[in-house]
């Protein structure tokens, strides 16, 4: 029997413990309980041996072995040491990311007498109670109750020790205090399936004699197929015990299956599911050049660069059925399945009951039985968002990554993978294809395509023969000139908005930021006003349905970033002035201005204060299709795939203000933005116009964009990324010193960038220390460093170097982020 294995732990530090084996021999992918620092943690098993261990060291021994067998397969455990490895980060971290079975663990408490609670139960029995004690007698007189209950050595859980001896829990708390008692978090295992009953009739040739309850409830089961939710019994309109008999008689069988997950219900009548278009020829060579690798059973990442509107879903759906025929499994990723839940509805309809979904919103009973289905391969088609890269999707065949190009796939904490990157890295594992898709790709797709890396699809034709979109900018410049005024909306969009409108067509606006205003100024000294915990301006949000003329005394501001919320203040904090005004119209706002120009128009908005769960998203779409909305507000939620027919005007206000933001990639987002929210125009029969505001009418990204040329946009970016040494040509890390102190975070920093000047780092470009563009986010005050390097190795070498420097001058691990391909640089 091998003496120890070694654990991974979701602790942030960079390296497995070694636990002795006490009993059951784990296997490695198998969770484990384990002591770590006063806790019990769970971990991952990464290997078992025999080693000696070194002089002085000493090992304690593993707790509970949770699993029989290894709940990552060797494939997975494999992918979380590369994830561990490429992005820097702790193993153990990574691995709590991939195993979503947090609910699976039920912790409680548990209480044990400790050697001090003994002295005082015996030392009390002689002398009783004391009057030394702050305590009541009557608390007093509990308190020796729970010694004595635990003096046997027992374990007990906090309930039965409450239940047994009238102790309050901040009695047993106390006790903890004054080390009488040792307290514990114990993790025990559950099943997390939801179950839910289902009457099933049972075959009979003929039935015995029935009253009409009876004979109505096998009626109405009978009708729907012989099986019926009994949720849904219980609406009929049959009493309860109907059911029961009807069982007792051995009429009726109850199964209990895994409970349904949600399924989309937007689809407008009469349009039809992606799956059920025969393909035109620039979707079956696309498919045919997947069928071929996936034929073959080779890696090969495939880059679909496909124009908005040309059919890109039904290439994915074709190709997944050709997996599933070929006996294995497809897995899509999506940027977020709640912004577009038309794609599990087109899921559900093309592939049935082997679709499982896998999104944040789901809670953490209805994430763990998704991912047993998913495991015992009864779910074979899998769809999900950036964590589902990591699904233990059995005999995987094809991965697809839609929208390839969304940042949201980066994950924002530790281990702050790409998902993107990620796939293409278990399809190559794997040795399957990989599909990348988007009509914006992202640069480092693009470039790897143009380096034959990656074999690139076009699909350069909407389906139907339909065309793109007019674009037409708007100067506001010149508007501003000719009016003579500062307007949010151009005579010229107002003017189109009109005719869409009376034409009976729908038209949409992005205004890319939420709330009223998102900037609250002082006209005396200047000031805007800021967050109490960030270096952030707040947002005004108008509350709705309150009459105007009353000061409220709501909470007006708000952080969009930590969330604090406060009045608008009557006077300028820093200078005391009066005259404080409102910047920058915000959605809010364009909805009241739009609902004032446009009287009789049927007016939705779309934004995080409108939308905050799936329903909400639903419901918009659904009144969309409906034709109940025919003018949408909203931020770039807009521009996320929605295919709505009837929109055949687009318009753009104040897209092009993150062009001015520090940050290498905001040409390439304004032109993905752009690009997307064009997209949304002409889907149907009728052409589509869009009308950009700009005041940045001659920037390239804004030209191309408007000229619907995505290679002439990246053939000039990257010439400009080549340049200035930035991603794809160079890697790059992100890394940030935080503390809640700002004299820590400057020092801190300082120490880190002297010891990179003096470690002559051989063609590592390091810049900074300086400090970050959000210099302080939630209390937390910021400094960060960009290395830019040309070789993989070389970067994660240098992190490596650095954070065991670091370490030696006791910067705590939790203070630095290391963020390898960042996304945002804020
Ligand atoms: P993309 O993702 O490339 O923007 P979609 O996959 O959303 O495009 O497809 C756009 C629209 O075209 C959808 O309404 C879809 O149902 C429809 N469609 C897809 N394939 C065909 C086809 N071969 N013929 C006609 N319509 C199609
Ligand atoms: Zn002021
Ligand atoms: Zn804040």
């Amino acid at each position: 029997m091998p003496a120890f294995c070694d654990v991974a732990l979701p602790v942030p530090l960079d390296q497995t413990f070694t636990y002795a084996i006490d009993g059951v021999v784990p296997i490695v992918g198998a969770r484990v309980l384990v002591p770590f620092s006063g806790q019990r943690l769970m971990g991952v098993v990464t290997r078992v041996h025999d080693d000696p261990l070194p002089e002085g060291i000493q090992t304690k021994p593993v707790q509970q072995v949770l699993d029989s067998a290894a709940l990552l397969t060797d494939e997975l455990m494999r992918l979380a040491a590369w994830i561990a490895q490429y992005y820097v980060a702790p193993l153990g971290e990574v691995l709590r990311g991939m195993l979503p079975l947090a609910a699976e663990v039920k912790r409680h408490f548990v209480y044990r007498i400790a050697e001090p609670g003994r002295k005082v139960l015996y030392a009390g029995a002689e002398k009783g109670s004391s009057r030394r004690s702050k305590l009541s007698p009557e608390d007093q007189d509990r308190e020796y109750a729970v010694l004595n209950y635990l003096e046997d050595g027992a374990i007990a859980k906090a309930a039965a020790l409450r239940s047994a001896t009238q102790a309050r829990k901040a009695l047993l708390d106390g006790m903890v205090k004054k080390r009488w008692l040792i307290r514990e978090a114990v993790a025990e295992e559950r099943d997390a399936r939801r179950l839910e009953r289902i009457a099933v009739l049972v075959p009979k040739t003929r039935l015995p004699k029935l009253n009409a309850n009876q004979t109505s409830l096998l009626a109405e089961i009978a009708a729907v197929g012989g099986r019926m939710r009994c949720a849904e019994i219980r609406h009929l309109d049959i009493p309860d015990s109907t059911l029961g008999t009807l069982v007792k008689r051995n009429l009726i069988t109850i199964e209990e299956v895994a409970e349904d997950f949600f399924r989309s219900s937007t689809h407008p009548a009469g349009k039809k599911h992606t799956h059920e278009h025969a393909l035109n020829e620039v979707q079956l060579e696309a498919l045919s050049s997947l069928a071929i690798s996936l034929h073959k059973n080779v890696f090969n990442t495939h880059l679909i660069y496909g124009i908005t509107g040309s059919g890109k879903t039904a290439v994915y759906f074709a190709a997944m059925q050709r997996a599933l025929d070929s006996g294995r499994s497809a897995l899509l990723l999506v940027p977020e399945i709640g912004l577009t839940p038309a794609m599990s509805g087109q899921m559900y309809a093309a592939f049935g009951d082997s679709v499982a979904l896998l999104h944040s919103q789901l809670t953490p009973d209805e994430r763990a039985e998704q991912w047993h289905r998913i495991r015992r391969g009864e779910a074979r088609v899998v769809v999900g968002t950036r964590s589902a890269v990591f699904a233990p999707v059995a005999n995987l065949g094809l991965i697809i990554v839609d929208e390839e190009h969304d940042s949201s796939y980066k994950q924002e904490e530790t281990p702050r993978y790409h998902g993107r990157d990620v796939a293409v890295m278990r399809a190559k594992f794997l040795e399957i294809p990989v599909v990348l898709g988007s009509a914006t790709p992202s640069l480092e797709s693009w470039s790897n395509a143009e380096r034959g890396r990656y074999t690139l699809i076009e699909m350069l034709e909407r389906v139907a023969n339909r065309p793109l979109p007019a674009v037409e900018l708007v100067d506001m410049r010149t508007e501003f000139q000719q009016t003579g005024h500062e307007q949010l909306f151009s005579r010229r969009l107002l003017e189109e908005t009109q005719a869409t409108l009376d034409r009976g067509e729908q038209a949409i606006i992005l205004l890319n930021r939420r709330g009223y205003s998102f900037v609250v100024m002082c006209r005396s000294c200047g000031d805007k006003i800021q967050c109490e915990n960030c270096s952030i301006s707040m947002t005004f949000h108008k509350h709705l349905n309150e009459d105007e003329s009353i000061a409220q005394p709501g909470e007006r501001l708000q952080c969009h970033y930590c969330g604090f919320r406060r009045n608008v203040p009557k006077t300028c904090p820093t200078c005391q002035s009066e005259h404080l005004y409102y910047l920058g119209a915000g959605s809010q706002q364009g909805e009241e201005r739009l609902q004032e120009l446009f009287p009789n128009a049927r007016i939705g908005r779309m934004d995080r204060d409108t939308v905050r769960g799936r329903m909400d998203m639903e419901r918009l779409l659904a009144r969309l299709h409906a034709g109940e909305i025919n003018l949408l507000v909203g931020t770039q939620m807009i521009a996320k795939g929605h295919d709505i027919h009837g929109v055949t005007l687009v318009g753009v206000v104040g897209a092009d203000f993150a062009l001015g933001l520090p940050d290498f990639r905001a040409a390439e987002r304004t032109f993905q933005l752009l690009t997307q929210v064009s997209g949304r125009a002409g889907r149907g029969e009728l052409r589509g116009k869009v009308l950009v505001q700009t005041y940045h009418p001659d920037h390239y990204a804004i030209q191309l964009a408007a000229n619907h040329d995505y290679p002439g946009f990246v053939a000039k970016e990257l010439q400009y990324r080549r340049w200035m040494h930035y991603p794809p040509f160079a890697v790059l890390a992100n890394v940030v010193v935080q503390s809640v102190k700002l004299e820590e975070a400057a020092a801190w920093s300082e120490t880190l960038g002297k010891w990179f000047q003096r470690t002559t780092l051989d063609k590592v470009r390091v810049l900074g220390p300086a400090a970050a563009p959000i210099s302080r986010l939630k209390r937390i005050y910021r400094f960060h460093f960009i290395l830019k390097t040309e070789q993989r190795n070389t970067l994660s070498g240098t992190l490596r170097a650095m954070l065991a420097f670091a370490d030696g001058c006791e910067i705590p691990r939790r203070n630095l982020i290391v963020d390898v391909d960042a996304v945002h640089l804020m």
